[in-house]
């Protein structure tokens, strides 16, 4: 991967669940864990349920069983899944647990990169040249995926460009080795272990061959990047030779991109969603995914089009959501269903704007007018952290600090900013910090 995108594996996860927050809490607490003493491991056969499993030095839980003992249990699960003994013994053939994948499960990125330097990169000079290259080699089998799917080709290559630079970078690990690993040790075994037998499933389906089903570290496969599960319910086989080929066809990976946006709503002839201003005054409280509204309604909200640019034709009636993602003081887009379809591709509003913005810029438009505020910087971890226990400790209830700017968190800095007469957009930035630091 050549972009960095926080929280991208714990947010692809959500695809394959509705507990969203339940997952990500989850997540957080091996961390949280970190300044708890070793618990002693309970010998009471009726322990409850709260006992704490033993830990390592850094606060993860430790295995109870070898690797071995647990592959001998997971076999037996496998085998009632209907996968065939010797499938699973080839495809298990060697593996032993890789530190690396722990190591990448368990780290907490400090750092996170403003949106603007995100999209620089996300839309760089070298990929559009490179997928406008491939709109044209490949324009006879995307005209026949429009056709079938009804999402736009520009939307397909420039996931394409987004998941796996084009097919280049797809992931060099053993996907059978990385889940066995998390599925035995990871944050959310559970989880890793029905990607495990996902993947099972394709290899006895003849899809691919164990050696060769290769992918991240956390079990997102070939160039569409697709964990297990969502290959099974939306890889297809487009270019007819049988098998579903995300790792080496080309013409599968875009179809199984097609299928799996249509499936998430894909509207087709409907764009991503345009960018717009807001007057002074306007009430940035509206900015919430989750307030949809008509085109037409945000306009006699006092939402306007930057000087020059045009309403997309019959967007009046579309429903439109009103995404701020630097705060108010950065560029404002009105957002419709395309714009959710990307976002259930991968959980982020930089990632659904990169692609759509490279979408529109493989034809030369997808340029933003507004300016971003440069001089304010994402908060670190820690800080978002600090933001999280302030809140709440000033009864704004931000939830149990665990450093993620959910829909809890935003409505508890609105919450701060509308008592402070400041903007309520929602965005967390050092000036509120330093003012609940200081109060
Ligand atoms: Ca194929």
């Amino acid at each position: 991967m050549s972009l960095r995108r926080p929280q991208r594996w714990q947010m692809r996860q959500l695809l394959a669940t509705s507990s969203l927050f339940l997952l990500v809490a989850c997540a957080e607490q091996n961390t949280a864990a970190d300044a708890l003493p070793v618990a002693p491991q309970k010998t009471s056969p009726v322990a409850p349920l709260t006992t704490a499993a033993p830990t390592d030095a850094d606060g993860f839980v430790l295995p109870s069983q070898t690797f071995d003992q647990w592959e001998a249990g997971f076999r037996q699960q496998a085998l009632q899944a209907g996968i065939n003994p010797a499938l699973f013994d080839r495809a298990f053939a060697g593996i032993t647990p890789d530190p690396s994948v722990i190591k990448a499960d368990r780290s907490q990125p400090e750092f996170t990169r403003p949106v603007w330097e995100y999209l620089d990169g996300a839309i760089s000079p070298v990929r559009v040249r490179k997928g406008q290259a491939l709109l044209n080699q490949y324009a006879d089998v995307l005209t026949q995926i429009e056709q079938r799917y009804g999402v736009d080709r520009q939307a397909l290559v420039a996931v394409w460009g987004m998941e796996s630079s084009f097919g280049q970078f797809q992931g060099d690990k053993s996907v059978i080795r990385s889940l066995a690993t998390l599925a035995y040790e990871g944050r959310r075994q559970g989880f890793a272990q029905d990607q495990l037998i996902a993947a099972l499933q394709i290899l006895q389906n003849g899809d691919i061959q164990p050696e060769l089903m290769l992918g991240s570290w956390s079990g997102a496969m070939g160039q569409t990047q697709f964990i297990p599960t969502t290959y099974n319910t939306h890889a297809v086989d487009f270019d007819g030779d049988g098998r579903r080929d995300i790792w080496n066809s080309a013409a599968d990976a875009l179809a199984s991109t097609a299928h799996y946006l249509q499936s998430s709503g894909w509207q087709r002839g409907q764009p991503w969603g345009f960018e717009v201003q807001l007057s002074a005054g306007f009430d940035y409280a509206q900015a919430d995914g989750a307030l949809r509204k008509p085109v037409g309604e945000w306009l006699r909200m006092g939402v306007t089009l930057p000087a020059g640019t045009r309403l997309p034709a019959n967007a009046e009636q579309l429903s439109a959501a009103l995404l701020l993602p630097a705060g108010y003081r950065g560029p404002a887009f009105l957002v419709l269903d395309n714009f959710r379809a990307i976002l259930k591709y991968n959980n982020s509003s930089s990632y659904a704007l990169g692609v759509s913005l490279l979408s529109q810029r493989f034809n030369g438009a997808g340029y933003i007018y507004g300016q971003w505020p440069k001089d304010d910087l994402p908060l670190s971890r820690t800080e978002r952290l600090e933001l999280q226990t302030l809140l709440t400790a000033k009864n704004y209830d931000a939830g149990t600090p665990d450093g993620i700017i959910g829909a809890n968190t935003r409505k508890a800095i609105r919450s701060a900013q509308q008592a402070l007469g400041w903007p309520a957009d929602g965005y967390p930035n050092h000036k509120l910090l330093e003012s609940l630091r200081a109060h």
